[in-house]
């Protein structure tokens, strides 16, 4: 029989690194895969293109192909379901109605927690909320201009970081309630307990507490 040897020779993610001859059996060869890998494979299997990894190229293609099956199935979900699910509008209104309505949500706390809800209409009608608010602008999130009140005609609009960032309570703080954190802080409390308490951004608590913000004889921020 004759030897030939494959060292050194590459074959889709597999290097040969040497030859394992045995009488009476088909030529092997003991190879590195490029993740890392060794993998002996008879020199026919690679020769014919039947090995091409270790196995974990096709654990790859099995693992692309249940993701490109569950798109396929989310997606003729979505179309039966709405022509618009999966836009940024639906997916604005969704999560709104997420933090407002699902204890799991983890912003549900500063919503829902505490009594921030969506308008029946909105909330029962996706059809509804798009004529009301119209396609979400690039760029933009869906902003409550008081944000004590819901999610409702009137109290939306489509905002961008900037004017979202001046609406939030951490900035509707007022001196009653930054001396009552800072009361509290000196008492004991958490920063993160502050947060929730009041409502703000953990780190907000943190400069309002440290006096970074809000210092006393200067005005309010
Ligand atoms: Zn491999």
């Amino acid at each position: 029989m004759k030897r030939v040897d494959y060292s050194g020779r590459r074959y889709g993610r597999l290097l040969v690194l040497s030859m394992v001859y045995e009488a009476g059996k088909d030529a092997k060869a003991r190879c590195a895969c490029d993740c890392g890998a060794e993998k002996t494979v008879t020199a026919y299997n690679l020769k014919s293109g039947n090995t091409e990894s270790c196995g974990c190229l096709a654990r790859e293609r099995t693992a692309d192909l249940n993701r490109a099956l569950q798109r396929v199935v989310v997606m003729g979900e979505a179309n039966r379901t709405h022509g618009y699910s999966r836009t940024p509008t639906y997916t604005s209104w969704c999560d709104a109605k997420k933090r407002c309505y699902s204890p799991q949500n983890k912003r549900f706390a500063e919503y829902g927690g505490r009594g921030i809800g969506m308008c029946n209409s909105w909330r029962t009608s996706f059809d509804s909320f798009l004529r009301d608010m119209g396609e979400r602008p690039k760029g933009m999130t869906l902003e409550r201009l008081d944000v004590d009140k819901g999610y409702e005609p009137g109290n939306c609009i489509w905002a961008t970081p900037a004017q979202q960032a001046q609406n939030t309570r951490a900035n509707v703080a007022t001196w009653e309630s930054v001396r009552e954190m800072r009361k509290r802080r000196l008492e004991g409390a958490t920063y993160p307990k502050l947060a929730s308490e009041f409502g703000m951004s953990y780190n907000n608590v943190r400069l309002i507490c440290r006096g970074e913000t809000w210092k006393e004889g200067g005005d309010a921020q």
